[in-house]
């Protein structure tokens, strides 16, 4: 099978994984990362540079994860890597207000117009937390609706049915989690407005918001029907709650002003994180004036931090984004056009070899679904989970022997960076014709 064909040794990471597994549960700070959707070691990286990354036994890959999607700009670009040094050598923590703090508040303002005030955080889990407790504060409302398959971080409350993590591992439920917490949680299917119809007309005027990810990228890439976000915040109007976009993946990502921009639904509150961290924990959530002034210490609703708007992390963020808004906008036409030929290569590839596929886009991000989906492709969380996984597996192993890291779950977005140039998409298109040819010998265990 395509697995053994492919598998290979990788005796430091090995080593190092098994040292983890004794210090750290499960050998991984966050669980995809531990490869337990499609087995094997991971691989301990020890460096990036560009669209590459080298592993702890000294071998190469062309990255498709960027970190998930923060390193729009590669790895180790040099003008973050000297801001971050510079800012470093001032100095790198001082629970006091700062300049850069207040520069990259300003940038994200400027760009995204709903936002017209920006609280910064450590992680996208933090802004999504602070944005349910403020929708929550100033409607005085208790329930959130969100959608399957939808991730909004590792929220207590916006657990159920959370996609891709939850997914990979096949855990029902999570443990911990306590049904009150739980219990003002309505979950939707994605994409489906009647649904939501239905649950605004059961709870009349006791949801404090709906939130989604502006485009989700958390059960792959499912992006919404045309008109659905608009739906949703029509009827979030109608009803009095708060509709709530979390662009911690999409926000500057998939454009200079994210998903707002392609679609141009007005939220009241928006989630950052992801890219405006320039690769360092900064995140954000931001709306309108007169809701977030209900946040600590202009209104009651508290939200604090220890490292909120930390000064490395500022300075990191605020280049990256300033070097992205460079030339109007030109990198964002870059990364669109490398994505563009890796969804062509590997559409090419698995069609020649017969593999029956959908591949689904937002933007720059991409995931590719093995299985037959139909003229509709994959609409929701329950059309994503019958994807073909083994073949994915198969298909993921050869490419990592091959030198190409694509995320270790079918459930994930694909992301490139501006670095990603001809080099390294002739890396990707050297290694496709035998990852195709695995994934269509790959059997069902
Ligand atoms: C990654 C992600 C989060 C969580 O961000 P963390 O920084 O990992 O806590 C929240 N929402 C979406 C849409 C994400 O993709």
């Amino acid at each position: 099978m395509a697995f053994v064909t492919y598998s290979y040794s990788a005796p430091v990471s090995q080593s190092l994984f098994e040292r983890a597994a004794a210090a750290t549960p499960g050998g991984v700070n966050s669980p995809v990362r531990a490869f337990r959707g499609v087995g094997g070691t991971p691989r301990f990286m020890v460096s990036g540079k560009g669209p590459y990354l080298t592993d702890a036994d000294g071998r190469e890959y062309v990255d498709l994860v960027c970190s998930w999607g923060p390193m729009i700009l590669g790895h180790a670009h040099p003008e973050v890597t000297e801001a971050v040094q510079q800012a470093v050598a001032r100095g790198t923590s001082f629970g006091t207000p700062v300049e850069d703090e207040v520069a990259l508040a300003e940038e994200i303002v400027g760009r995204i117009d709903p936002v017209e005030q920006v609280r910064l955080v450590s992680s996208g889990t933090e802004a999504t937390m602070s944005a349910i407790r403020l929708a929550r504060g100033f409607t005085g409302r208790t329930k959130v609706i969100k959608f399957a398959g939808c991730y909004h971080g590792h929220v207590d409350s916006l657990l159920a049915a959370a996609g891709s993590g939850v997914a990979t591992l096949g855990l029902p439920d999570t443990p911990g989690v306590t049904g009150a917490q739980a219990g003002d949680t309505i979950v939707l299917p994605y994409n489906d407005l009647d649904a939501v119809r239905e649950a605004f007309a059961a709870y009349p005027r006791e949801v404090a918001c709906v939130i989604t990810e502006a485009s989700p990228g958390n059960m792959g890439v499912v992006p919404p029907l045309p008109g659905f976000n608009q739906a949703l915040k029509d009827l979030c109007s109608a009803d009095g709650a708060l509709f709530v976009s979390d662009e911690v993946m999409t926000g500057f990502r998939v454009g200079e002003r994210g998903w707002f921009g392609i679609d141009g639904v007005v939220p009241d509150l928006m989630t950052f994180g992801k890219v405006m961290g320039g690769g360092f924990p900064a995140a954000a959530f931001g709306g309108r004036r007169e809701i977030m002034n209900h946040l600590a210490p202009a209104g009651p609703v508290y939200q604090a931090g220890t490292l909120s708007g930390n000064p490395v992390a500022s300075a990191a963020g605020l280049t990256q984004l300033r070097v992205l808004a460079r030339d109007d906008f030109a990198v964002y036409g870059q990364v669109d056009a490398a994505a563009r030929r890796v969804r062509q290569m590997v559409t090419e590839a698995l069609t020649k070899e017969g593999v029956a596929h959908t591949v689904q886009t937002a933007g720059s991000m991409f995931s590719v679904f093995f299985g037959d989906f139909g003229e509709a492709g994959v609409t929701d969380y329950e059309a994503a989970k019958r994807q073909e996984s083994f073949r994915f597996t198969a298909f993921f192993h050869a490419m990592l022997a091959q030198g190409v890291y694509l995320p270790p779950s079918g459930f994930e977005v694909w992301f490139v960076s501006a670095a990603h140039d001809d080099a390294a998409l002739q890396r990707i298109a050297d290694a496709l014709p035998a990852a195709a040819r695995a994934a269509a010998e790959a059997v069902a265990a």
